[in-house]
């Protein structure tokens, strides 16, 4: 008799500990996915930085690129602009003189795999591999190893994390309201507004220098700079807008 009428109570607390389950995840991944119109909330991941000062960070990946990375330099130093370029390893061995000519610029070279590889899709081990051979390939070049990391494609779990935070990467995502498409060549005046129109201090803007015909940033950022310059930001690299999260007004 027991058995029997335990039965339905078994199967009844397991769905109360499976509703359980879902109480408690769901407000997480609601909170991460509707955070806000600029990012998530994850601790161990930067979508923008919380201040008030008129301050961006301009951000470029998959370069460098021998025809785009050296005129997108040449407009960033003639408008008193950092940025902070995503390089890939592979990339960045065929080229390193661009490398250590954005390095020389005052420029901050980040790490952005060496193979372009899905992080999320790959083992840690195979993660870590390549990450860590991406560090010594930009140290090699420059003399200083990256101290952020963007995943190729956002992509991202807790082992990437992990992964990243035991070779001492910060994990760089971008600005919800920053990203330019830019790499689907969308025109130069959409390259423009979509930066312009929505830029909030602290954000994060996602451009791109290499992967392809990057013609259409390369017009794009004189307006963006003139247009930004004239609105009262400045533009600097992701480390240095980081010291403005710690600034108090
Ligand atoms: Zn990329």
């Amino acid at each position: 008799m027991v058995t029997i009428s335990l039965r339905p109570l078994s199967r009844h607390w397991r769905l109360i500990a499976a509703l359980a389950i879902v109480a408690i995840a769901f407000p997480a991944w609601w909170r991460d996915v509707h955070a806000g119109s600029r990012g998530g909330t994850n601790p161990n991941l930067l979508w923008y930085v919380k201040t008030s000062d008129k301050v961006a960070a301009l951000t470029f990946d998959d370069g460098p690129s021998p025809t785009a990375t050296p005129k997108i330099l040449k407009i960033l130093e003639s408008h008193h602009a950092r940025a902070t370029f995503f390089v890939v390893g592979r990339v960045a061995r065929e080229y390193p003189a661009i490398v250590r000519q954005e390095a020389r610029a005052g420029m901050e070279v980040g790490n952005h795999t060496y193979a372009h590889i899905n992080l999320k899709i790959h083992s840690p081990a195979q993660d870590m591999e390549d990450l860590a051979h991406t560090q010594d390939v930009v140290r090699d070049i420059t003399g200083r190893s990256p101290s952020l990391m963007r995943p190729p494609y956002g992509s991202y779990n807790a082992s990437v994390i992990a992964v990243a935070r035991h070779l001492k990467l910060k994990v760089i995502l971008w600005s919800w309201t920053e990203d330019t498409k830019d790499w689907t060549n969308p025109g130069v005046s959409n390259i423009v507004s979509r930066v312009v129109n929505h830029i909030q201090p602290g954000d994060i803007v996602l451009l791109h220098d290499g992967g392809g015909n990057r013609a259409q940033t390369v017009a794009a950022l004189p307006l963006i700079l003139n247009d930004l310059t004239a609105m009262g930001y400045r533009l600097t690299t992701v480390s240095h807008l980081l010291t403005y999260a710690s600034r108090r007004r």
